[in-house]
């Protein structure tokens, strides 16, 4: 293999080619002229496109069809309910479609002049890298400025004897055919959404929460009735549930997990497999960031201020490294502004990321959408006295032709604060919540009160109308 020769110094070096690195390097170079380098160690795109939000999203929607087939008889076409899905065969074309975004991020590095360094960095001190390339070779790099866009993982298993042999969510994307019984252990935006995709698909599927509902960051809405829901689409939930143990039954290679609950001690058998999504830890060891004077917080994120600035002059992080919101377009646009400051010039000196209501989406079933305070923060941060609550409950006209037991739950709930009814919180549930929070979201960030959305006339019919309408 030839020696791959790399510069020696840059302007801008950003270590990581996830959603937060790939944004600001390519923000500084092609907007700016800076000369700039990523150094990626494993696939262009990071964790959001590789093994998380993009092949997430593509078989959510596979759920989604299996749903609608489902929900196609009772609107009178005569489809097998429970049509056979090739799993094998979608996961190929998922694979394909992740491997052709790999060469389209690779291609927009070079049209934005961004030299890019498949490897791994290290740093050495504060302007210099040390990069292990394919070939094992190490070679230095000298920078101006760098941006630690390292990301996260997710977090290894309880110490129980067994929990190696589960997997985690990258191993989900290498799940080769379609089980027949998962168990997930969790109960945040990953387990929720991957159980609520397998039992879709028709997985029989076991869900370990250590409380009684899950989402708990989410407004009590949103955690009592999703995990009501869940049960009701024949999720197997195991509730104020620890796992203590895990075996392999070497004859069929099935696991079985032992497990204590509110009932005692329990078995499950026949995991084809296992699933740990509890939560996500930063890639900051041994990756020579305390040598270079950036400070960790306990738990091994990048302490940061509101401009991504670590304790390092010439040291910038943003993204799931520094455990502030961790989604892809919170990375995107903190990178994007970091380098408008930067390299921009005055008129970009005091640019950064306001964190402050930010809307996320978790894919389940129903779609989850939230953005802002939940009604417990806001009458904790204002008083109950200041706080106003509109909410609705109702069926969609979707499930206008099905009967009863197929007929899935719409809540929507805004939070006034003051005399003016500013809406500080807005938390919906149901079909098509995902592609409704965006634009909502940008009335809330403008400072939207209860009197705008009443002003606005209703689109109907829809479901969103409800949200203008609120008494
Ligand atoms: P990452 O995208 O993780 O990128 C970091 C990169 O740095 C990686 O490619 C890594 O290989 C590289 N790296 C690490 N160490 C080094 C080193 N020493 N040298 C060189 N390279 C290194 N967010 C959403 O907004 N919507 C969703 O629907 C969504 N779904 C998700 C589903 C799953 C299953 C998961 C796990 C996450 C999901 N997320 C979603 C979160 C989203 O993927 C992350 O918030 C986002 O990818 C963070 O971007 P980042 O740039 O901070 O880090
Ligand atoms: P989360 O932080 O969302 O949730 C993990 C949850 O698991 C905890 O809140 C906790 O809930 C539970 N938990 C923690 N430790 C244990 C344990 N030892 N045993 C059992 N349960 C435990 O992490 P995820 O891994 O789900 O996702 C990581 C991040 O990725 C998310 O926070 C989100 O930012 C991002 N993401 C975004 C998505 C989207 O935008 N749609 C989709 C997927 C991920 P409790 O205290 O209730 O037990």
């Amino acid at each position: 293999m030839a020696p791959v020769s790399i510069s020696k110094e840059t302007d801008y070096l950003v270590i990581g080619g996830g959603s937060g690195g790939l944004a600001s390097a390519r923000m500084a170079s092609s907007k700016f002229g800076t000369k700039a380098m990523i150094v990626e160690g494993a696939r262009l795109g990071g964790t959001c496109v590789n093994v998380g939000c993009v092949p997430k999203k593509i078989t959510f929607n596979a759920a989604a069809i299996a749903e609608t087939l489902h929900d196609a008889k009772p609107y009178g076409f005569s489809v097998q309910e429970t049509a056979p899905f090739d799993w094998a065969t979608f996961k190929q074309k998922r694979d394909a479609y992740v491997k052709r975004l790999n060469g389209i991020y690779e291609r927009n590095l070079e049209k934005d002049q961004v030299e890019y360094v498949h490897g791994w960095a290290r740093l050495l001190s504060r302007h210099e890298v040390e990069v292990t390339l394919d070939d094992g070779s190490k070679q230095v790099v000298r920078a101006k400025k760098i941006l630690v866009a390292v990301g996260g993982n997710p977090t290894v298993p309880p110490q129980i004897p067994g929990a190696e042999l589960g997997t985690n969510s990258d191993g989900f994307f290498d799940i080769a055919t379609l089980p027949k019984k998962v168990a997930l252990v969790g109960a945040g935006y990953i387990a929720v959404e991957f159980a609520g995709m397998f039992n879709a698909l028709g997985v029989e599927t076991h869900l370990f929460i250590r409380h009684d509902t899950f989402l708990r960051h989410f407004d009590p809405m949103v955690q009592e009735t999703v995990t009501a829901e869940y049960e009701r689409l024949g999720v197997h939930l195991h509730k104020q549930s620890s796992p203590s143990r895990v075996e392999k039954d070497d004859g069929s290679g099935r696991l079985r997990m032992h497990y204590k609950d509110k009932d005692g001690e329990a078995v499950l058998s026949d995991i084809d497999h296992l699933i740990w999504a509890i939560g996500r830890t930063p890639a900051t060891k041994d990756i020579g960031l305390e040598a270079a004077g950036v400070e960790l917080d306990d738990k091994g994120y990048i302490k940061v201020d509101k401009y991504q600035n670590t304790a390092v002059d010439n040291i910038f992080a943003l993204g799931d490294v520094t455990g502030q919101v961790e989604l892809t377009p919170v990375a995107i646009a903190a990178g994007r502004r970091l380098a408008h400051r930067l390299f921009g010039g005055p008129e970009f000196s005091a640019l950064h990321l306001d964190y402050a209501n930010i809307p996320s989406v978790v894919f389940a079933h129903p779609e989850v959408g939230s953005i802002g305070l939940t009604e417990p923060q806001a009458v904790e941060k204002y008083g109950r006295d200041q706080v106003k609550v509109y909410s609705t409950s109702f069926t969609a006209m979707y499930y206008a032709m099905m009967e009863a037991d197929h007929k899935g739950p719409t809540k929507y709930k805004l939070v006034c604060v003051g005399p003016e009814e500013k809406v500080v919180g807005l938390h919906i549930l149901g079909l098509g919540s995902g592609e409704m929070l965006q634009g909502f979201g940008v009335a809330v960030k403008m400072g939207a009160t209860k009197k705008d959305f009443d002003n606005v006339v209703a689109i109907h019919p829809t479901s969103a109308e409800e949200l203008v309408t609120l008494k």
